[in-house]
C-alpha cells in the first residue's frame, strides 16, 4: 500500500491544450502537408516556445508583419487573431490566408462589430501589447478603449448619459475581471455586457483546477512559455492562493530547490503548453528524488473546433 506520506506530484484537472490551441496547429500541420513548406505563419501561432520550434522544424516560417512574405504566399494567421486592417493588408499583397483565428476570440469580435453598429463606446479589458487585444481593437474604424486594471476605470472621460459597452480578453484571470466589472457598472450603471462571458471555457476550467489544486501542494509548476498570458494568470492564481509557482517551457528551467522538503508538488500547463512536453517537464522533477503522480478529478472537456472551410475539404 502506498505510504500516504511519499511524495507526489499532483496533475491538474484540466491542463494543458485547449481546442483553439489544437485547431491552430493542426491548420498549420494541414497547410504543410498540403502545400509544402515554406507556409509563413503571422506571429506565433500559439504562444508555447516548444510548438513553435516544433513547426519551424517542419518548414513553418514566423513573422511580425505581413510584409516578410513574399507575394503570392500562404500565411496563416495565429489563433489571438488579427485586426481588419491586417485583413486588408494580406488581400492587397495577394497572399493566400488560412486563418487560426480562435472561434471564441472570433466571437469577441462580432460582439465588438455589432456593439460599434449599435453606437456603443467600446472598452476592452486586456492588456496592452496582447495580439489578441491588437486583433479585438482593430475591428472597428474607431477602436476601442483599453482598461488593464481597477485604478483606468476611474480615469475614463466619459459620462453616465454615453452609451457603454465592454468586451473582455479570452485569457484573463477571472477574479480580476470580476472587479474590474463591479467597478465598470458602479461608474456606468448601464453599461451592456456581453451576453456570455468573453473569458473562455479554457481558461476558466484551468483557473479552477489550480483552485482545487493548489490548497494541497507546497510548490505549483506552471508549464507554459512567458508570452502566455493564459499560463501567466495560472501561476498568479497560485501565487495568490499562498503557493510559491514558478512557470517554466523546458525541463532545464527547473531548479532542484525548489523542491526540496517538498511533499506535494503541483503540476498544471496552459492552453498552449502539450502534454509530451508536461511530462517531460514530471520526469525532470522525478528525477530530483522519487515521486509519484496523481491525477486529480475536474471538468473532462471535449470541446472541439473544426479546421476553417478553405481547409476542411
Ligand atoms: S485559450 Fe480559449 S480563446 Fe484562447 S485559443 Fe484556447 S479556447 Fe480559444
Amino acid at each position: 500500500m502506498m505510504n500516504p506520506d511519499s511524495p507526489e506530484i499532483l496533475m491538474a484537472q484540466p491542463r494543458g491544450f485547449c481546442a483553439g490551441v489544437d485547431r491552430a496547429i493542426n491548420i498549420v500541420n494541414e497547410a504543410l502537408t498540403r502545400f509544402g513548406a515554406p507556409i509563413y505563419v503571422r506571429h506565433e501561432i500559439v504562444h508555447n516556445a516548444y510548438v513553435v520550434n516544433e513547426l519551424r522544424e517542419k518548414g513553418a516560417v514566423f513573422v511580425d508583419e505581413l510584409h516578410e512574405v513574399p507575394k503570392g504566399g500562404i500565411v496563416v494567421f495565429s489563433a489571438h487573431g488579427v485586426s481588419q486592417e491586417v485583413r486588408r493588408d494580406a488581400q492587397s499583397r495577394g497572399l493566400q490566408v488560412y486563418d487560426a483565428t480562435c472561434p471564441l476570440v472570433t466571437k469577441v469580435h462580432l460582439e465588438v462589430v455589432k456593439m460599434s453598429k449599435d453606437g456603443f463606446t467600446i472598452l476592452m479589458i486586456g492588456h496592452a501589447g496582447h495580439p489578441e487585444v491588437e486583433g479585438t481593437m482593430g475591428q472597428v474604424e474607431a477602436g476601442l478603449h483599453l482598461i488593464e486594471k481597477v485604478s483606468d476605470v476611474e480615469k475614463l472621460p466619459f459620462t453616465q448619459s454615453e452609451k457603454m459597452a465592454f468586451v473582455t480578453q479570452t485569457t484573463l484571470s477571472v477574479d480580476e475581471t470580476k472587479e474590474i466589472i463591479e467597478a465598470l457598472t458602479i461608474k456606468f450603471p448601464s453599461i451592456v455586457q456581453p451576453r456570455k462571458q468573453d473569458i473562455c471555457y479554457a481558461t476558466q476550467n484551468r483557473q479552477d483546477a489550480v483552485k482545487f489544486m493548489a490548497p494541497q501542494v507546497e510548490v505549483v509548476i506552471v508549464v507554459g512559455s512567458q508570452a502566455s498570458s493564459n499560463s501567466n494568470r495560472l501561476r498568479e492564481l497560485a501565487e495568490k492562493l499562498g503557493v510559491s509557482a514558478y512557470m517554466v517551457d523546458a525541463p532545464e528551467q527547473l531548479q532542484a530547490e525548489w523542491f526540496a522538503g517538498k511533499k506535494r508538488v503541483g503540476l498544471t500547463a496552459g492552453a498552449s503548453a502539450p502534454e509530451s512536453l508536461a511530462q517531460s517537464i514530471v520526469a525532470k522533477i522525478q528525477s530530483f528524488g522519487p515521486r509519484s503522480i496523481r491525477n486529480l478529478e475536474g471538468v473532462v472537456e471535449d470541446v472541439t473546433f473544426s479546421l476553417p472551410k478553405n481547409l476542411a475539404d
